[in-house]
C-alpha cells in the first residue's frame, strides 16, 4: 500500500534511489535500509485521508477518536483537512459529540470496548483504522485471560495502546500488571520469588498499573508486550520472569505457569535493527525525527545512544542554527535548548532515524536543513 501523496518526499525518494546515503562536500547524511511508516501507519493514514475525500462536499462531520498516530506533524494535517480530534477525555465521552449522522474514524491504536459499543448503538458511520498487530495482541491475551491467566502487560501504562489493551482484558473479566521497564519487571519477580503479601503489591503497583489487589491472579501468567517496545527488553523481561517463577515453584513448573508471547510487531523489529545498524556502521551524531509522544520512536533514540552522540527532534524547526537545537529530554520528558549539537569536524557522518509514525516530509525536511551544514 502506497503512503498518501501528503506524506511523501523528494529528497526521501532521491536518496533511497542512490542506496541510502546523501553524499556531501562536508560528508555524508546516512539513512537505515528500514525507517518510517509502517504497513499499519500507511493503512490507517490511506483510510483516513479516503474518508476525507468520500466527505468533502458531505455534511457529515468527521470525529478522530485521538491521535491517528503519535506524530503532531500528521494530526495537524487531518485538523487542517476538518477532521476533529477528540482529545483523551472527550473520547471517553463520545456521547456528548459524536451524533448518527456523523462519521467516526478509530485510530491506529483502537479504542476501549464500550466506545465501540457506543458508536456501533447510535448507528453513525465507522471508519475502523486499528492495526491488525495490535488486534492480534488484544485476542492473544484476552484468550489467555479467559483461560484463567493473569496478564502482565509490558509497556507504557498511559500509552494509547496499552490503555486499550487493558480495557480490553477488563472487559473480558481479566486481571492486568502493566511493567513499565526491566526494573520493575525485577521488582515484580522478586515479589513473587519471596511470596510477598498483598499489601506490598498494592503499595508497589497502583490503579494506573493493575486491576489486581494481590499478586494472586498472576500465578499463571502470560506475558505480552505493546507492540512498540524494545525487543531484546521483552525478551530480557522473559527471562527475569523465568528466574523468578524458578524460585518459587521450581523449573518443572515454568512451562504451565508462564506463557510468551511475543507481540512487538515485525515492523518495529526491523525499524530497531536498521537502526542499530547504521549506528554500528559508524556515526559522527546520529539525529532522530519524529513525535515526542511515539513510543517506537523513543526505542530508537535509545538504542542510538548506546552507539553515538544522539539527539531526537520532532521537525526542521527544531534545528535553530549549527549550535542550537530543540531537543527531547528523555529523562525530564519536555523540549530543551541542546548548544554545540553539530560535531565541528569535517568530513561528518551524520544517521537519521525515523520511527514508525515519522513522515517522510518531515524527514526530509530535516535532511534537507542537516545538508545545509555540510556544503
Ligand atoms: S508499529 Fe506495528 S503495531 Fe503499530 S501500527 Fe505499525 S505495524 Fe501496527
Amino acid at each position: 500500500m502506497k503512503q498518501p501523496k501528503a506524506f511523501a518526499s523528494k529528497i526521501i525518494d532521491a536518496i533511497r534511489a542512490d542506496g541510502g546515503v546523501l553524499h556531501l562536500a562536508g560528508g555524508e547524511i546516512c539513512l537505515p535500509r528500514t525507517f518510517g511508516f509502517c504497513r499499519g501507519v500507511t493503512s490507517a493514514l490511506v483510510m483516513l485521508e479516503e474518508a476525507c475525500q468520500r466527505h468533502t462536499d458531505s455534511t457529515t462531520r468527521l470525529f478522530l477518536l485521538g491521535q491517528i498516530i503519535h506524530n503532531p506533524w500528521v494530526n495537524d494535517h487531518f485538523s487542517r483537512r476538518g477532521v476533529q480530534i477528540l482529545r483523551p477525555d472527550q473520547v471517553r465521552h463520545p456521547e456528548a459529540f459524536i451524533t448518527a449522522s456523523d462519521c467516526a474514524v478509530i485510530p491506529a491504536f483502537g479504542v476501549p470496548l464500550d466506545i465501540e459499543a457506543h458508536l456501533q448503538s447510535i448507528g453513525c458511520q465507522i471508519v475502523d483504522t486499528s492495526c491488525g498487530d495490535v488486534r492480534r495482541l488484544w485476542g492473544w491475551a484476552c484468550r489467555a485471560a479467559s483461560g484463567g491467566l493473569g496478564i502482565l502487560i509490558f509497556g507504557r501504562s498511559e500509552h494509547d495502546e496499552t490503555v486499550v489493551t487493558k480495557s480490553r482484558l477488563a472487559a473480558a473479566g481479566g486481571k492486568y500488571l502493566v511493567i513499565g521497564n526491566l526494573a520493575e519487571g525485577r521488582q515484580f519477580a522478586e515479589m513473587v520469588a519471596s511470596d510477598q503479601p498483598p499489601q506490598a503489591f498494592r503499595e508497589r503497583f497502583g490503579p494506573a498499573t493493575t486491576n489486581a489487589e494481590s499478586p494472586q491472579p498472576f500465578e499463571r501468567l502470560a506475558q505480552v508486550s505493546q507492540t512498540t517496545m524494545l525487543y531484546d527488553h521483552t525478551m530480557a523481561l522473559r527471562d527475569i520472569l523465568r528466574s523468578g517463577f524458578a524460585r518459587r515453584y521450581g523449573q518443572e513448573e515454568l512451562n504451565q505457569r508462564l506463557l510468551f508471547e511475543p507481540t512487538v510487531c515485525r515492523a518495529t523489529q526491523d525499524r530497531q535493527n536498521a537502526a542499530v545498524e547504521l549506528c554500528k556502521a559508524g556515526c559522527d551524531l546520529v539525529v532522530v525525527v519524529g513525535g515526542f509522544g511515539s513510543s517506537n520512536t523513543r526505542h530508537l533514540y535509545e538504542l542510538a545512544q548506546a552507539h553515538a552522540p544522539t539527539v531526537f527532534i520532532e521537525d526542521a524547526g527544531a534545528i535553530l542554527s549549527p549550535s542550537r537545537l530543540r531537543a527531547l529530554d528523555t529523562d525530564q520528558d519536555r523540549p530543551v535548548t541542546v548548544k554545540n549539537w553539530l560535531p565541528r569536524r569535517r568530513p561528518l557522518h551524520i544517521g537519521v532515524l525515523a520511527g514508525a509514525s515519522s513522515p517522510e516530509i518531515v524527514v526530509g525536511q530535516v535532511v534537507e536543513k542537516l545538508a545545509e551544514f555540510l556544503r
